[in-house]
């Protein structure tokens, strides 16, 4: 890479010191686009990255609240309004022990260039607290959540800024918010999304990032003259993408084989039945159970500490967390014949891990294009907000299939090379959003 790259880099860490995951998000990102960036003087000459880095706005505020015992508590909360460039600010709220600035930089980051690929007026942005959900009770959950809107709600709205959920933010705590901001505002306006049937929820959007996940992993499959029926599937995380994306493949014809939490993972080598995913299902979103727990109720299936990389399959779909996938766990999935990797969740994949699949010839699709099915219901929901209808089931899924083709084909088109029989999708990913974002930047001029 170029100095002038070197410089970009070393002048972000010294802006941003000690946000690793904000730097590991913007390395992977500027590495891709950067020979583009310099061949463009007129974006050089406008700082179009410096300024794309930079977020227009971090709003971090306390939220207080009083638990079941009558003790006060405090916790931090943020969003992180990154770039509205293509459309209103748009990314999910974590409640997470882990969150922090960082955390939330490199996903507010990441949501830029994912919402770009939709093709949907949606700029990017992410937050979020360190509030753990895990083990409160309902009560708790709602005046958290209540806390925390009495404030978010100056700064979001229909037109401004539409979060949504992620990790152990879901319809109950987005019902909580949503019914909050109402109240204050006295309007009723899509201003969250992923809320349920009955508070103005679009179809589809609980299966969206999982079914979104493995539609743009069939067509990495058919592109590359392979196909998903028959294949065996290892996926992490028991939660909102992974459920999802594990009915999905098993709806395709392939076994699922894996599912973890922060605890473990489970083994299934004969697949996952229909049954025992209607069993981990209501283990998992209603009685709050563990995966090991799983293990014990069901027949030909073992629980094990640890990450299931090490169990031999053709496709990973890693679905948890950041960095849940490390070059040595790379090592073994290639070295035990894995074709393709998707990323479910957001960056899961370490850069020495993507590293190691791009140059082994492992199909490697990025999560900020793999994953974008959820978002972009998400953008559905607003639509049928702001006009006032309901699309079926079968639209709206229609409607996902539809845009992950396109996702697909425009990573297809940016990244693929002459001489290479394999299309490099980080790339392609990167490159196809970048030149959107960019254009609308640089026709914006100065802002
Ligand atoms: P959920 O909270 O529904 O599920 C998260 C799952 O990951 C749980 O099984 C959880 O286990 C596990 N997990 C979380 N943290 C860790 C950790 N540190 N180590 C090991 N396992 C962990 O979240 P989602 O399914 O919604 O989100 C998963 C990923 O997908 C995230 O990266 C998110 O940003 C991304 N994503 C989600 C979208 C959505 O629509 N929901 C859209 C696009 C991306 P445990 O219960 O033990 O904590």
């Amino acid at each position: 890479m170029s100095t002038r790259y070197e410089d970009f880099i070393s002048g972000l860490k010294k802006r941003n010191p000690h946000q690793t995951e904000f730097h590991q998000a913007v390395e992977e990102f500027a590495s891709s686009v950067f020979p583009i960036y310099e061949a463009n003087k007129g974006y050089c000459k406008e700082q179009i990255l410096e300024r794309l880095t930079e977020p227009d706005r971090i709003i971090s505020f306390r939220v207080s609240w009083e638990d079941d015992e009558g003790n006060f508590r405090a916790n931090r909360a943020w969003r992180v309004q990154f770039n509205k460039c293509l459309g209103p600010y748009k990314g999910g709220l974590r409640f997470h022990p882990d969150v922090n600035e960082s955390v939330l930089k490199f996903l507010g980051f990441e949501q830029i260039f994912k919402n770009a690929l939709t093709g949907l007026p949606m700029g990017g942005a992410k937050g979020g607290s360190n509030f753990n959900p895990k083990g409160k009770s309902d009560r708790e959950v709602m005046r958290f959540c209540q806390s925390l809107m009495t404030e978010l709600h100056r700064y979001i709205g229909e037109d401004t800024d539409v979060p949504a959920g992620d990790i152990g933010v879901g319809t109950r705590e987005i019902s909580y918010l949503f019914g909050h901001y109402i109240r204050m505002e006295n309007r009723w306006v899509g201003v969250l999304t992923g809320k349920g049937a009955s508070c103005g929820g679009s179809a589809v959007r609980k299966e969206a990032t999982g079914w979104g996940c493995m539609y743009f992993c069939e067509h990495m499959l058919n592109q590359h003259g392979e196909a998903l029926g028959g294949q065996r599937v290892a996926i992490s995380g028991a939660g909102n993408v992974a459920l999802y994306a594990a009915h999905k493949a098993m709806e395709k014809g392939a076994k699922v084989i894996t599912m973890s939490d922060s605890d473990g993972y489970v083994h299934i080598p004969e697949g996952l039945t229909e049954e025992q995913w209607h069993n981990l299902v209501k283990l998992k979103e209603e009685d709050d159970g563990r995966i090991s727990e799983f293990a014990e109720n069901e027949t030909g299936v073992t629980f094990h500490e640890g990450k299931p990389w090490g169990v031999s399959c053709e496709i990973a779909m890693p679905c948890a967390t950041q960095n849940e996938l490390d070059e040595s766990a790379a090592e073994t999935l290639i070295n035990n014949g894995v074709v393709a990797v998707c990323e479910g969740a957001n960056m899961p994949c370490t850069a020495k891990a993507v590293e190691r699949f791009r140059h082994n010839g492992i199909l490697f699709g990025p999560g900020k294009a793999a994953n974008a099915g959820g978002v972009a219901v998400s953008g559905f929901e607003q639509s049928q907000n702001a006009i006032r209808v309901s699309w079926s089931r079968e639209e709206v899924d229609e409607r996902l299939q539809s845009l992950m083709k396109d996702i697909h084909n425009r990573c297809v088109e940016a990244g693929s090379r002459e001489g290479q029989k394999i299309v490099d999708y980080a790339d392609g990913a990167n490159i196809a959003a970048f030149q959107k974002v960019a254009t609308a930047m640089h026709a914006y001029g100065v802002v």
